[in-house]
């Protein structure tokens, strides 16, 4: 059935691996970030193999699904409407605001269970995370816990701002923890040091020792570090890849011909005549993955696309009416296929 995703378990298992070790050379844990996959069950038995004990998610829902051999973070900062579920399908949360501190706290006492919190520091992003110039003020109020218990603070950047980790803001947040620590009097066992942006620093040898836990989604599913784009050698491009069959192949001229008005999403479109072109129409459309998404494996290009069409220009490629055709994926596209239910996943 098409169109449909084809997951390679063998080549996940080769990155999730490949990260593991490297991280580990460094003396840092891995967390694998599993939102981008939806915590796929045969995926996270994978991860559970090649020894990953930590993993974490946006979603409460994925989360939710993940069994007690894994340690769960929730990544996104919890609702104060969600504070009761998160607790119990999490161990620990970042954080970055006083009421959800109290409110996690809380939810962690109700429910009698250890429960860990990391607080955010905004090194410059400007997604979340306590302001690093407000810092000085900010952790003298925050509240003493009952249940819960500090594990120390953690960044997040090239996400928001497109700001890269770099010795110097990660050297802030390594100061901010000092501080910290040596207001409350206790060590803080974690630094957790941001995403697949931060792998670089590894690689130039240029990662402060203090951080000890990284966050990787990307890097793993994608074979690609994300702070330059570059592809990791040693790793696959190609754990997922798309596949989806050809409904219509004309020769048509490349103008749309008519009284020009609004495209299925509103835009006044623009046109360029290049003459007749070999036109293919595939069973997929922007409610599955935005065209701008696919990558052709193929000598094709992709022309443009409505809700339920993809048109592309087949080039001098001899394909025909019912013929596979497939793609690589980005980061946005591979999450809104896996987001869409007309797209059928399937593991080789
Ligand atoms: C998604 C996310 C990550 C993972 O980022 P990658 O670039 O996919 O490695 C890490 N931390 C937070 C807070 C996230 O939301």
């Amino acid at each position: 059935m098409y169109p449909r995703l084809l997951i390679d378990r063998a080549k996940f298992r080769d990155n999730v691996s490949f990260i593991k070790k490297k991280l580990e050379q460094a003396g840092i844990d891995t967390v694998v970030v599993t939102k981008v996959f939806r915590a796929m069950p045969e995926l996270m038995d994978i991860l559970h193999e090649v020894g990953i004990r930590s993993v974490a998610d946006s979603r409460i829902e994925n989360l939710a699904r993940i069994g007690p051999e894994f340690k769960k973070l929730l990544l996104r900062l919890p609702m104060l409407s969600e504070a009761d579920r998160v607790v119990q399908y999490s161990d620990m949360a970042l954080v970055s605001e006083l009421e959800q501190v109290i409110a996690l706290d809380r939810a962690a006492k109700r429910q009698q269970k250890a429960y860990g919190l990391i607080l955010m520091i905004d090194l410059g992003d400007l997604r979340e995370g306590v302001l690093v110039r407000d810092w000085p003020s900010f952790f003298p109020q925050l509240p003493k816990l009952k249940q819960a218990e500090w594990l120390g603070t953690g960044v997040n950047l090239t996400c928001y701002g497109g700001i890269l980790p770099t010795v110097e803001n990660l050297q802030q947040l390594i100061d901010a923890q000092k501080q910290w620590a040596e207001y409350l009097g206790q060590g803080l066992p974690l630094i957790s040091g941001g995403n697949s942006s931060s792998l670089y620093l590894l690689d130039q040898q240029q990662m402060p020792p203090e951080i000890n836990s990284l966050r990787i989604g990307e890097a793993i599913v994608l074979g690609r570090e994300s702070a330059f784009g570059q592809d990791i050698p040693g790793m696959h491009r190609d754990v997922f890849r798309l596949e989806a069959e050809l409904i219509e192949v004309k020769t048509k001229p490349s103008l749309p011909w008519g009284k020009l008005g609004l495209d299925a999403f509103g835009h006044v479109p623009t046109h360029q005549d290049q003459g007749p072109m070999r036109r293919g129409i595939l069973a997929i459309g922007k409610q599955d993955i935005y065209d701008e998404y696919l990558q052709p494996r193929a000598a094709i290009k992709v022309i443009g696309a409505s809700s339920d069409h993809t048109i592309v220009d087949l080039k001098q490629l001899p394909l025909k009416l019912g013929d596979i055709v497939s793609f690589d994926l980005t980061y946005g596209g591979l999450l809104q296929l896996m987001t869409s239910d007309y797209v059928h996943k399937v593991l080789i």
